[in-house]
């Protein structure tokens, strides 16, 4: 993986895309690396005291992971009954804590913070709190204990997703107990079933109960900050998610004897179609995020590959740049929309014709690209009849979430203050999350969260998060709220 393949703004997009096997593989590599280096590593004192919001933000994070979430043994309407004692313990009315069970151990906690009536929409901070399945004994460190080593969290869901659960939970705390009246509502949302559960939770509350969670726009996970050789290189905003569309490619035929074979062959016709759709580009496209993307990577990216963004951004019909560019696949699946093949069957007997042959073509399509557009170019492209290609389901339109002036602003602003020199980078991810759902019903969704995490395994093993880099985050998110909500922080 390269680099910018590794960070947070990546992980999601990256895993949730990756099929089982090449996962786990991943896992077994980074766990047996991970058994190799933990035990060694010396002890290093912890970096500054904790202040009274990151001791209850640890707390809350620490039930969090120790309550287990997980698809084949967790409760997650177990953890939102219990996050939602602590936030009517820290002062919420009844009515402003609403746990929703939308399945049998699945459960959502929507928490809101008045705000004065001003007209504004309500901001909204959403997590997930399912986390992907842990078996104790693929880890050398209990999963579902929160443990703090060497100044580092581990546990199944510090990095994915329940950092991100905490931390919006302890700042709607400290906000209510500052006596913080923000000029709009902010909604804290912990929903169940991202990580591919069959209930998902934001999906749920969009059809049964979208007054609760409709907001201007929301935050979500997706960003962070990128870390390379422990130097803070960007901090990525992710304001677009490509789109995910399979295409079936099938060619029948009579078939016969294998022994008086014949040119008009299922599997022929359809390797020729997979070989022509292998060696194809799809134009390259670029759209805000993406060409705002390259221009600021590019002054982090030195020699002919920041160069080639440069270029790109002023020409994009650059063939050479392009070309340059194309043959890192993260910056290529930037470029463009992207087609595979991903699953192949045919033929039903070794001494006969096959009568049937199929493939499956995974497309992840542009936001501003539709799936009807890619099934005319992969028929012009296979230009042979006898290849039908069909769409299965219908890809969920995603449109990018508007960089606008107010937010990427207050983004900036602070992130200046508590990192100066570090630049900030929207971000699309290849990927989705549950911000697919959000933008698909028109609300915008960022992913922005103020952590600068090295690897930390997310979706693997000893899944693991610089303690210092989660309390960092949530200073940079309280300011960040704070600010979008009439009172900015600090002044400057
Ligand atoms: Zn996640």
């Amino acid at each position: 993986m390269s680099p910018a393949q590794t960070n947070a703004a990546w992980r999601a997009s990256v895993l949730s895309g990756m099929p089982k096997s090449t996962l786990q593989r991943l896992c077994v590599i980074a766990g047996s690396l991970i058994a190799a280096t933990t035990v060694s590593q010396p002890a290093h004192a912890q970096l500054g005291a904790l202040t009274k919001w990151d001791t209850v933000a640890r707390n809350i994070f620490k039930e969090l992971i120790e309550i287990n979430t997980s698809q084949s043994a967790g409760d997650s309407h177990q953890a939102a009954l219990a996050m939602a004692a602590r936030v009517k313990a820290a002062g919420f009315a009844d009515s402003d804590v609403v746990v929703l069970k939308n399945a049998d151990r699945k459960g959502n906690l929507i928490v809101r913070l008045r705000g004065r009536s001003t007209g504004k929409k309500p901001i909204m901070m959403l997590s997930h709190l399912d986390v992907v399945e842990a078996k104790a004994e693929d880890w050398t460190l209990p999963p579902f204990k929160f443990v703090e080593q060497d100044s580092t969290f581990y546990g199944r869901g510090v990095a994915d997703d329940k950092d991100d659960g905490a931390m919006h939970l302890a700042i709607v705390m400290r906000l209510k107990a500052e006596g913080y009246v923000p000029d709009r509502d902010i909604i804290v949302a912990l929903t169940a079933d991202e990580e591919g559960g069959p209930a998902n939770g934001v999906q749920w509350l969009i059809d049964n109960h979208r007054k609760l969670i409709d907001a201007e726009y929301v935050f979500n996970e997706g960003g962070g900050g990128r870390v390379r050789d422990g130097k803070k290189l960007s901090h990525d905003i992710q304001a677009s998610e490509k789109k995910f569309q399979n295409f079936q490619l099938e060619v029948t035929n009579p078939g016969g004897h294998s022994s008086r074979p014949v040119r008009d062959n299922a599997i022929t016709h359809l390797s020729d179609a997979l070989v022509k759709v292998g060696n194809f580009d799809f134009p390259i496209h670029l759209n805000e995020i993406t060409r705002e993307y390259f221009k600021r990577s590019a002054s982090i990216t030195e020699g002919k590959i920041g160069e080639a963004m440069r270029a790109i951004v002023a020409n994009p019909n650059d063939t050479k740049a392009a070309a340059i560019l194309s043959e890192d696949p993260s910056y290529n699946s930037q470029l463009r929309t992207t087609c595979v093949a991903t699953l192949l069957e045919g033929g039903h007997a070794s001494n006969a014709l096959p009568q049937r042959a199929r493939a499956n073509v995974n497309c992840r399509i542009l936001p501003d690209e539709s799936p009807e557009e890619i099934k005319k170019t992969l028929e012009r492209v296979v230009a042979n009849p006898k290849v039908v290609v069909t769409a299965q389901g219908n890809a969920r339109n995603s449109p990018p979430s508007p960089l606008t002036r107010e937010l990427m602003g207050e983004i900036e602003r602070i992130t200046k203050d508590m990192w100066p020199g570090v630049p900030v980078i929207p971000t699309m991810s290849t990927g989705a999350t549950d911000g697919l759902m959000l933008r698909n019903a028109g609300i915008p969704v960022y992913g922005v969260s103020g952590f600068f995490y090295p690897e930390t395994y997310a979706h693997g093993m000893n899944e693991r998060i610089p303690a210092r880099a989660f309390y960092e985050g949530m200073e940079f998110m309280y300011r960040l709220v704070k600010s979008l909500t009439g009172t900015r922080v600090p002044v400057s």
